[in-house]
């Protein structure tokens, strides 16, 4: 059986003291491939570090979060655009909309989230999305960037069976399941039910969105396994299948195997 992290910030400083002991653990509950999302200048060199130390294994990409969209936004997308030759980056991200803490750099999350999509689709690389609390303000932005081909993963989607429906209609789009499906009453497992296996791909976000059973604890890339065992429970399917068929779909969203 194989797993996919499509979501995995195993660079963060919460893997410093047990880094070997945590990909270890990955590896053995069947995970084979880590995607690692950028964030910003300041956690790049990390990042770069961890994809260096796993190479084969671990795979970066390179984006401006939208929670680091701030005062030096501007050197924060030179940056994407000045290091996106330096090596080969699977995707670019991760990116979007995020109001959740604050709108002050509103419009300045939506200029550099636009100019991302335009990177991305120059570059033919799939776009890593982030979005919390701003659904209205990411259709629009789907909506005005129409010309432009648009595909890649909403990552952490916790969304409703219309806003998938919806969002499909915009891009070639795969949906990150992770960590919040397994929590109690979870909406999204009404949606999960509904859609198409081949559009999930499985991602924990680690540290952050710990699955249950350890929810409360930092959060680790072995723990995919628990959300593909959700799916596959929802579903009313087997793990093996989810495995095969979301990994699949990690594989050619991000083109793992070229
Ligand atoms: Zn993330």
């Amino acid at each position: 059986m194989e797993l996919i992290d499509t979501h995995s910030h195993i660079y963060d400083e919460a893997f410093d003291d047990d880094f070997e002991q945590a990909v270890s653990r990955a590896r053995e509950n069947g995970v084979s491939a880590l995607v690692l999302p950028g964030i910003d200048i300041a956690s790049y060199d990390r990042m770069i570090a961890a994809a260096d130390r796993l190479e084969g294994y671990a795979y970066p990409c390179i984006g401006l979060h939208p929670t680091s969209v701030g005062p030096s936004w501007k050197e924060e997308l030179q940056f994407v655009r000045d290091h996106l030759g330096d090596r080969r980056f699977y995707a670019i991200g991760e990116v979007g909309l995020d109001f959740h803490w604050s709108d002050e750099f509103g419009s300045e999350q939506i200029r550099v989230f636009e100019e991302q999509i335009e990177i991305a689709a120059e570059n033919d690389l799939p776009l890593i999305i982030h979005l919390r609390d701003a659904t209205e303000q990411m259709l629009r932005v789907l909506e005005d960037m129409k010309g432009v081909p648009v595909r890649g993963t909403m990552h952490a989607f916790s969304g409703s069976y219309e806003t998938y429906r919806q969002y499909l209609s915009y891009g070639d789009f795969k949906f990150g399941i992770g960590g919040v499906s397994t929590y109690k009453n979870a909406g999204v497992a009404r949606t999960i039910e509904r859609m198409s296996l081949s559009d999930i791909i499985l991602e924990t976000d680690c540290p952050w969105l710990t699955p249950v059973p350890h929810r409360g604890e930092r959060n680790e890339s072995s723990y995919v396994r628990y959300i593909a065992e959700k799916v596959a429970s929802i579903k009313g399917i087997t793990v093996g299948e989810v495995a095969s068929v979301t990994s699949a779909g990690a594989r050619s969203l991000f083109k793992l195997d070229s």
